[in-house]
């Protein structure tokens, strides 16, 4: 079996074991003498190196056969190395090459994937904190969702194609069971690995617990991310997820990469730039992040609208799958019907995201998992005031979905929060 053969590499034990892994001495150096190897993973899972040489460098990732944030205690299977080498396949395929780092070599055995060391960039969620304003993540990220949810559903893949690569994806079972539990369930109960900041969010965690409408429709979302297998999903796509230069973006770490629906990863990515929103009061130390916030809430606009737009240029122009067929709309000279199915899906897709965005908002804060942009502020009275917006916020967009109708009605709605 994989368990059998697998070592976790070092810092030491890597330039001789990757040695030999042809594609990775072109690209570093011949001599592994010379390699200059720094481990430098700072997610909850997987040891992330960085090797060095002559002729350049690449990233190493290797998962571990347990949760690297919780220990051995919490085992986790080493074939989430596999999800993400072939959702990454799969994204550059589909969103562009240049949108995900370059793929140089698989290692199953040894569940490690080598791949392109992107310099300079930096993860967004640290900019974000900095108070950079990055200027094309909105649109590039408005691409990307579009492009891979749209062109990974019955909208346009082959049928037989789509079904063997749902049977192939459903094995990422244990990494969606962390979603369902941590995501979709923890956060409403006293689950043992919660945590939040005490005692100033007691009160304001007690009535989310107590929120009848605010469970019931938890776990309508969690019905439909369980059931739901609409898409290839990123499935982990937020601002840790994100690296960014002012030039060029690149969507990392798709580990949890499943068929589910299309509103999860829209929902997460736009949850983040809100919730970094409700954290800039904890970083202004003396300095207004006025500008930061305006920013933020602009990039979601933007992600948004170029998501929109771009998924209806998709509709119009790529439909071939076996949904909405053309054979009986524009075929038929009725191209008010394509319309019409379009209105439907965006709609429904909008209301789903502001679900699954107000769920994340409350599990980052709540859960095991949370979030740098809220833990970096030390003072836990600010931090909680921060916080405590974001729960609420989440609350409300969770609750009321079905009647919000746009992306300018949740940012306004923000405004009155912070
Ligand atoms: P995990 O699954 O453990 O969260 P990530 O894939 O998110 O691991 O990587 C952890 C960190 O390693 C990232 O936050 C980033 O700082 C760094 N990193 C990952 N991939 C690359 C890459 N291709 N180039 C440069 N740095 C990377
Ligand atoms: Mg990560
Ligand atoms: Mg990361
Ligand atoms: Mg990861």
């Amino acid at each position: 079996t994989q368990m059998d053969s697998f070592k976790a590499l070092t810092v030491e034990t890597l330039p001789r074991r990757l040695g030999e892994v042809t594609v990775v001495a072109d690209r570093v150096g011949a001599d592994t003498s010379t390699w200059k190897v720094r481990e430098v993973g700072d997610g909850n899972l997987n040891l992330v190196f960085i090797v060095e040489g002559p002729v350049g460098a690449v990233v190493v990732k290797q998962a571990l056969p347990y949760v690297r944030l919780v220990g051995d205690s919490w085992p986790l299977p080493l074939k989430r190395s596999f999800f993400e080498y072939h959702a990454l396949t799969r994204q550059e395929a589909r969103a562009g090459v240049g949108t995900v780092p370059k793929i140089y070599h698989f290692d199953h055995a040894q569940a490690l994937i080598v791949m392109e060391y992107l310099e300079p960039h930096i993860i967004l969620r640290k900019a974000l904190i900095q108070g950079r304003q990055l200027p094309r993540v909105g649109r590039d990220l408005g691409l990307f969702m579009a492009r891979t949810l749209f062109r990974g559903s019955d909208l346009s893949m082959e049928t037989r194609q789509r079904k063997a690569d749902v049977a192939l994806f459903a094995d990422n079972a244990e990494l969606c069971d962390i979603t369902e539990n941590l995501v979709f369930s923890d956060p409403y109960f006293d689950a043992k690995l919660n945590r939040h900041t005490s005692p100033q969010l007691d009160p304001v965690v007690a009535q989310l617990r107590a929120d009848r409408d605010l469970k019931v429709e938890a776990q309508r979302l969690k019905h439909a991310f369980a059931a739901n297998a609409e898409t290839l999903l990123h499935g982990d796509l937020h601002t840790g997820s994100i690296m960014v230069t002012e030039e060029d973006t690149r969507m990392i770490d798709p580990e949890f990469a499943f068929y589910g629906p299309m509103a999860f990863d829209v929902g997460m990515a736009l949850a983040n730039f809100w919730m970094s929103y409700f954290s800039q009061r904890g970083h202004e130390e003396g300095s207004s992040r006025e500008s930061v916030r305006d920013y933020l809430l602009g990039t979601v606009v933007e992600a948004w609208s170029v998501f929109r737009t771009e998924f209806s240029h998709l509709w119009r122009t790529e439909r071939t799958g076996i949904l909405y067929q053309k054979s009986l709309f524009e075929d038929q000279g009725d191209v008010l019907a394509s319309e019409q199915a379009l209105d439907q899906v965006l709609h429904a897709l909008f209301q789903d995201m502001l679900g699954f965005a107000g769920i994340e908002c409350h599990r980052r804060i709540l859960g095991l998992a949370h979030n740098a942009d809220f833990e970096t502020i030390e003072d836990a009275d600010l931090r909680a005031s921060c916080e405590s917006k974001a729960l609420r916020f989440g609350r409300h967009i969770v609750v009321n979905r079905r009647q919000i109708h746009s992306i300018e009605e949740v940012n306004a709605l923000a405004r009155l929060i912070e």
